[in-house]
């Protein structure tokens, strides 16, 4: 039988109230240990003097949730204690818990249990981690419909229709001699085909879940000196729009994270591209640019003031979709920089004027990125994809259902094919962490009647 786990559930140090949470077999009996009664089955709430069970020192009044499994959150016995939110209170009932036996939560401890009792699915789970992590209004919505099962929807649905395919492959494979569909690759391609497509589709989404999830990334790019910096801390310096300062990752990149219309952004100031002159400065050239390669968007910095061409050791790296910021306007207005900006418009960039010192052209330069970011993130189906797991699985799922469509052409072999979309369908079972064949079988036996 599993051990019965405890956990602060709410975050730690002084708060209004502090609520730890039991799950397990013995969570009632703690209970009843820590108020003196019997220990109670139904599902309620009462508000209870919790006693250190070896001597009767008072601990807290606490507001006392019961919820009997199987139909609490764990699927086992659920305690909640609703206790004051000092320190003391938490620390004297977990040392009263630990006496009585119970044992601390590991993390993730009560969802695990959760999943393995069947009352999530593992994309459900996924979903409650990523719903705790949720700084932003988009984070959050994704969450949610992934935890009201909008990801497993729509990998159950490729997989029912793999499902269907499975059906006519088999029954030619067990059964050849049966009444079945004379052409079995003509039954089964088309539906092989066109799960492989809309899988390949949805693979090709820009990793739009992951990007909710873990932010766009947009990375500034230009030459030493050109006011990258300036800008940077220009879009990072509005407070309401952090979300959280990620100290640097290395000495050469610092991002920080901001909220644009509600998704969560991340914002790289990069070491500056030029020849480097040291191995210091190469190292850092190269993680600039391994990070704007990585960027969703790249904002490339132009110095107005700059005559020369240094601008065009960044311009390479930008893409078409990027935007170019001229900057130093206040001192070299146009048609100064007339160079790179003919240049950003015949290589599809958004050329805008700005003047990071002085703040001009910020709020356009804001807006413009909500657009970019809207309009890759915005809108459309749920994505198939919010892990880097699902993606995994994707992916795999789609390599054996080309496999899968090379064996159903001339000449077909049936018994590769089948083997192989059996696998794409368990790919694809196991964004629900339940792989489960049977179902398969059911469903071949119940279509054709073959057993009669
Ligand atoms: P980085 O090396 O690209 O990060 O460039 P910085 O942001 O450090 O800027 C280099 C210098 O240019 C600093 O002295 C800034 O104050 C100055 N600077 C940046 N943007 C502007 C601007 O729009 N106008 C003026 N006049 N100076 C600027």
């Amino acid at each position: 039988m599993a051990d019965t786990i405890f956990a602060l559930a709410s975050a730690p140090g002084r708060a209004a109230v502090a609520v730890v949470r039991l799950s397990g077999p013995a969570a009632r009996q703690a209970l009843a240990a820590l108020t003196g009664e019997a220990a109670a089955a139904g599902r309620g709430m009462r508000v209870r003097l919790l006693r250190r069970p070896e001597d009767g020192a008072v601990l807290d009044e606490a507001l006392v949730l019961a919820f009997p499994g199987p139909g609490s959150y764990t699927g086992e016995d659920v305690v909640e204690l609703q206790l004051h939110g000092g320190p003391a209170v938490v620390d004297g009932v977990t040392e009263a818990l630990l006496a009585l036996g119970l044992r601390l939560a590991a993390p993730g401890e009560f969802t695990r249990r959760a999943f393995e009792n069947g009352r999530l699915d593992l994309s459900q789970a996924e979903a409650i981690g990523d719903l705790v992590d949720a700084e932003t209004a988009a984070q959050r919505r994704q969450a949610l419909a992934q935890l009201d099962g909008e990801l497993a929807r729509r990998h159950a649905g490729w997989r029912e229709a793999l499902v269907e395919a499975l059906v006519v492959l088999e029954a030619a494979v067990d059964f050849p001699d049966e009444d079945l569909p004379a052409d079995v690759a003509g039954a089964a391609a088309p539906l092989v085909a066109s799960v492989g497509a809309e899988i390949a589709g949805a693979l090709a989404d820009g990793a739009r879940g992951e990007r909710v999830r873990e932010g766009f990334r947009v990375a500034l790019i230009g030459a030493p000196n050109a006011g990258k910096s300036s800008i940077f801390n220009k879009l990072a310096a509005r407070d309401a729009a952090i979300v959280t300062p990620t100290p640097g990752t290395t000495r050469d990149v610092i991002e920080v994270a901001v909220n644009l219309a509600g998704y969560r952004v991340v914002v790289a100031d990069t070491a500056g591209l030029r020849e480097a002159r040291s191995a210091v400065e190469a190292e850092g050239v190269r993680r600039a640019e391994a990070w704007s390669a990585d960027a969703d968007l790249r904002l490339l910095v132009v110095d107005a003031t700059d005559r020369g061409d240094r601008w065009r050791g960044a311009a390479r790296l930008a893409r078409p979709g990027d935007i170019c910021l001229i900057n130093k306007r206040d001192l070299a207005p146009a048609p100064a920089a007339s160079e790179p900006v003919a240049w950003a418009g015949a290589h599809g960039l958004t050329a805008l004027d700005v003047a990071a010192t002085a703040g001009l052209g910020l709020e356009r330069l804001r807006a413009e990125i909500t657009a970019v970011v809207v309009g890759a993130l915005g809108g459309g189906e749920f994505p198939a994809a919010t892990h880097e797991r699902h993606r995994r699985d994707l992916g795999a799922a789609l390599g054996h259902l080309r496999r899968a469509e090379a064996a159903l052409s001339a000449p077909v072999e049936v018994e590769l094919a089948a083997e192989d979309v059996r696998l794409a369908a368990r790919c694809l079972a196991r964004v629900s962490g339940r792989v489960d064949p049977e179902d398969v079988l059911d469903r071949v036996f119940a279509r054709f009647c073959i057993g009669k």
